[in-house]
């Protein structure tokens, strides 16, 4: 918790070393306009070193963001990025996010030098400014990485509008984009005679996030919009089965190395597509059974749509894409390296409890709760082992997904059984086994859509994490 604060009071001194900082008097008109500029660019490296070169700025469609809340001041992510008015030496806006890199950093494949396409999207400056890229250092401290000087008026900005020809539609209209959370849908792997299929997948997913809390009671605050963009036959890449395709939006499994995670790394197209419609998260549904899915935060969420456990999934993504939320389960394998326990991890749903007595959801502990709290780990541990070997196994023979639903469907009902039983189900304290690591880092009660497939809720802390998001789009 103590690196936390660091990290906090860090920001708040760069902030007073620069003039007139204060975002709250930052009035949008004077210094944007109502569209959203679009910087593309590469991000290369390998595991010790990273450079960003710019591929090219553009307008991406319709300001969906609030135009009060242009700071951020949530302090999540691994990166993020300011937009910095030139002749006042201001920052004008600002945004934690995630990206497909900072997560390959961490992998095997970093040995070698990769490259990745990413974006950054902010209102329009009407005047020339830096954006300057941060990232987090050894000790969870933003440090700027890179920055590069953009005149809005150069030959290198190209203001007009991209008009595709896809089918846009909304699903939920609760009004001006500017105070809501604005959701764009995409599909990948439709064909052309699926439309009616994808309009159910997104309208039946939908249904399931905002069946959960706080979505649930927060829907007004949301619109939801859908991009169709069919194409020949249904599906889309699985490298690991030997399953090839070509799609519209590139979509694949085997992200990593790893069979079930599913990214799209042509962001360009990607994003050029979600600038149809306003939008500030986007989900991508992918028309497979396949069990797979993936989220980062503040770039989109992925979730097979045909899968029995596509309402998880679904929600699941979400929580990293909205919220920054942790994987809370530790038995599943990753391909990149779990975080360190000698550092407290800056996600708002995993502790490294260094100090119980500043336990970041302290609130939400009731007195009577030990701190770190007792659970049956080792049963639940022990089983978990089982289940981990038997998922390996299935996937090695190359069954069926009716095989391996059924494994998670006997997994879920043990564990939901085992979990119930537990005295402190239910209640907010520390429990050990999270974020990857199954010692010395702890989340917030004994079951979460984050920890588990049992039931469609997130913990209180987890719930509490998102309201504060939808706060900062709202307003
Ligand atoms: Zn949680």
């Amino acid at each position: 918790m103590s690196k936390q604060r660091l990290t906090l009071i860090f920001i708040s001194f760069s902030c007073i070393f620069l003039p007139h900082l204060k975002g709250e008097d930052i009035r949008f008109a004077d210094y944007f306009q109502n569209i959203t500029m679009r910087v593309d660019y590469f991000h290369t490296g390998n595991s010790q070193t990273e450079i960003f070169a710019i591929d090219r700025i553009v307008n991406d469609g319709a300001w969906a963001g609030s135009l009060t809340q242009l700071q951020d001041r949530t302090n999540l992510g691994l990166y993020f990025f300011e937009i910095i008015d030139k002749e006042q030496n201001i920052v004008i806006y600002s945004r934690g996010f995630a990206s497909i890199f900072g997560e390959w950093q961490l992998t095997p494949e970093a040995t070698e030098y990769g490259t990745f396409h990413e974006s950054v999207r902010f209102p329009w400056p009407l005047k020339p400014f830096i954006l300057a890229i941060s990232k987090r250092a050894s000790d969870n401290s933003f440090q700027k990485i890179w920055q590069h000087e953009i005149d809005p008026y150069s030959r290198l900005v190209n203001p007009v509008e991209l008009k595709l020809p896809f089918k846009s539609w909304a699903l939920k209209d609760n009004g001006d984009p500017h105070s809501k959370v604005d959701i764009v849908i995409l599909g990948d792997g439709y064909s052309y005679e699926q439309f009616d299929k994808f309009k159910a997948d997104a309208i039946r997913l939908m249904r399931e996030l905002f069946s959960v809390q706080p979505f649930q009671s927060r829907e007004k605050d949301f619109n939801v919009r859908a991009i169709f963009t069919p194409c020949e036959q249904p599906g889309v890449n699985k490298p690991h089965p030997n399953i090839y395709a070509r799609t519209p939006l590139s979509l694949t499994y085997g992200a990593f190395d790893s069979e079930r995670y599913v990214l799209g790394f042509d962001n360009r197209t990607i994003r050029d597509v979600a600038s149809i419609v306003p939008y500030e998260f986007m989900i991508i549904l992918v028309n497979e059974r396949t069990y797979g899915g993936g989220g980062i935060y503040n770039l989109y969420s992925t979730v097979s749509a045909d899968n029995k456990f596509a309402d998880y999934i679904m929600v699941h993504e979400f929580g990293h894409q909205f919220a920054a939320l942790a994987d809370e389960y530790y038995s599943s394998s990753v391909s990149y390296e779990a975080p360190s326990v000698e550092i407290e991890p800056w996600e708002p749903n995993i502790t490294a409890l260094k100090d119980p007595n500043m336990l970041k959801w302290k609130h939400l502990v009731e007195p009577s709760t030990p701190i770190p709290t007792p659970w049956d780990k080792e049963t639940f541990d022990k089983f978990s082992y089982q289940i981990q070997i038997e998922r390996n196994q299935i996937r090695a023979k190359n069954e069926p997904e009716e095989v391996m639903e059924a494994l998670f469907e006997s997994e879920r009902k043990f564990e939901t059984e085992l979990i119930d039983k537990m005295k402190y189900t239910g209640k907010v304290g520390a429990f050990e086994g999270a974020g990857y690591n199954q010692y010395g880092m702890y989340r917030p009660e004994t079951d979460c859509i984050m920890f588990t497939r049992n039931r469609q809720a997130f913990c209180k802390v987890c719930q509490e994490a998102i309201s504060k998001i939808i706060d900062v789009y709202v307003h």
